[in-house]
C-alpha cells in the first residue's frame, strides 16, 4: 500500500536532508506526490522555556528564531522541490504538534529521524519516541548515520 499523505518532520540540523530523502524515496517519481507531502519544523515558544520573568526580550527573539527557521525550512524546500505551500513552521510542543497536524491533514506516515546510540530511548530521541508513542498512523524511523542512510523500523498502528 502507498502512503498517500505523508509528513516528514524535520529538526533543521544536518540531519533533515537524510530524512527527507528517505522520506521522498518512498514516493512515486512525480511531482504531484510533493503536493501530499508535508515538511514540518516545530519551534517551541521561549515563554515556555524561560517563563514571563526572564529579563531576555522573549518576542523579538522569538521572531528571530522564527525567521531563520523560515530561512533553513526554504531553503531545504527549494532544494528538494517541495512546494513552499507544504512547508508548516508550527509553535508548540514537537511532538503534539506533529500528532495534531497529522490528524488535521489526515497523514497516514510520519518520517522522523533516530539516532544510532545504544539503549531503546537513546536509539529513537527524545522527540522521535514521543511522536512514535502517540501517533495514529504508521511512523518512520529513519536511522541518521554519517554518510549513510538506512530505516530502521515502520511501526504500523
Ligand atoms: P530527537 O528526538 O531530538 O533526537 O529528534 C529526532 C527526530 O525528531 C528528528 O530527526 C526530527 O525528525 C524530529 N524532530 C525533533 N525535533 C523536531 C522539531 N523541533 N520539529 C520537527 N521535528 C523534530
Amino acid at each position: 500500500m502507498a502512503y498517500s499523505n505523508i509528513l516528514v518532520a524535520v529538526d533543521l540540523s544536518s540531519e533533515s536532508p537524510q530524512i527527507l530523502e528517505r522520506a521522498l524515496e518512498l514516493s512515486p517519481d512525480n511531482s504531484q506526490f510533493k503536493h501530499h507531502l508535508y515538511l514540518v519544523h516545530v519551534l517551541e515558544p521561549l515563554a515556555l522555556a524561560y517563563g514571563a520573568d526572564s529579563s531576555i526580550n522573549l518576542h523579538e527573539l522569538q521572531q528571530q528564531l522564527e525567521s531563520q527557521a523560515l530561512i533553513k525550512v526554504t531553503a531545504l524546500a527549494k532544494k528538494y522541490s517541495i512546494p513552499l505551500a507544504a512547508c508548516h513552521i508550527l509553535l508548540g510542543s514537537a511532538a503534539g504538534q506533529i500528532h495534531d497536524f497529522a490528524a488535521r491533514k489526515r497523514v497516514d506516515l510520519i518520517v522522523v529521524g533516530s539516532h544510532g546510540r545504544s539503549g531503546l530511548a537513546l536509539l529513537l530521541g527524545s522527540t522521535a519516541n514521543a511522536v512514535l508513542h502517540g501517533a495514529n498512523c504508521d511512523v518512520l524511523a529513519v536511522r541518521v548515520r554519517e554518510n549513510q542512510l538506512s530505516s530502521s523500523s515502520v511501526q504500523r498502528s
